[in-house]
């Protein structure tokens, strides 16, 4: 089945997303004018602008801090990052994304702030991402003949070859390698028990027992297997087992990723 390319995002879900992200931040978020409490607004503040920086390929942490203009330097910059570079800060690959803060942190340490700091970061702590940067293909549950179970077991992503492939939680790599029609292939579990997968790879980046962080790059997107072009087909599995799909964009956003 080729991937229609159409977005299926409508108008109920943009709203229903819109409504999660002022819940989740808060009322002051939804009423900055309102005589919100100095460490609430100063929190909701910092939470609302996060702007994001994608790694290219011969960046480092100290030319993004520059670049970007970032508060603190690089040393800020991979303090915030350390989740996504992970042990070794001179160590950073295209395709991760680095969360770059403004002048926000200098109000961080007042402890009254402290509970609502922890709850704000709770969704970037866990810092789930999309696998790639795409627009959806072929919907979950699309039915089909092309699929033995008569329906699309994940979502397509519209991407060419060679784009970066991500992690998209943290998470232990089962299994990177060939599996049949779903050619070049990487499963991660996930500490919720779930797995993530990626197929038709064109080429893969981790191996199996290997632990990775939220939008590691863990290969890149190809045509391998049962494809009629490049795409990155995303499944997400409540078990190792095929049939235990769930929805992939459902997951994703209960997980805090905009999409
Ligand atoms: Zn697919």
């Amino acid at each position: 089945m080729p991937a229609k390319g159409q977005h299926r995002r409508s108008k109920t879900q943009r709203i229903a997303r819109a409504a999660a992200v002022v819940s989740a931040g808060g009322a002051a978020l939804a009423l900055p004018l309102m005589g919100a409490t100095g460490a609430h607004a100063a929190t909701g503040d910092a939470a609302a602008k996060p702007t994001t920086y994608t790694v290219k390929a011969g960046d480092t942490l100290v030319k993004i801090a520059e670049a970007q203009d970032v508060d603190g330097g690089w040393q800020k910059l991979y303090e915030t990052n350390k989740k996504v570079v992970g042990s070794d800060a001179g160590l950073i690959k295209p395709g991760q994304k680095l969360t770059l803060e403004g002048a926000a942190p200098a109000a961080a340490p007042a402890t009254t702030t402290d509970s609502t700091a922890a709850t704000g970061s709770a969704t970037s702590a866990t810092g789930y991402v999309k696998p790639v940067d795409g627009s959806i293909g072929t919907a979950y549950h699309a039915s089909g003949s092309s699929w033995s179970s008569g329906y699309h077991t994940g979502t397509d992503f519209v991407v060419s070859t060679g784009t970066a492939v991500k992690a998209v939680g943290p998470g232990t790599v089962v299994s990177a390698g060939w599996d049949g029609s779903y050619g070049n292939e990487v499963v991660i579990k996930h500490a919720d028990g779930d797995y993530s997968q990626y197929a038709h790879l064109s080429s893969l980046g981790v191996s199996a027992g290997q632990t990775v962080t939220a939008g590691q790059q863990i290969g890149l997107s190809g045509a391998t297997g049962n494809v009629t072009g490049p795409h990155l087909h995303f499944e997400i599995r409540t078990t190792p087992d095929y049939g235990s799909d769930i929805d992939p964009v459902t997951y994703l956003r209960d997980h805090g990723v905009s999409i």
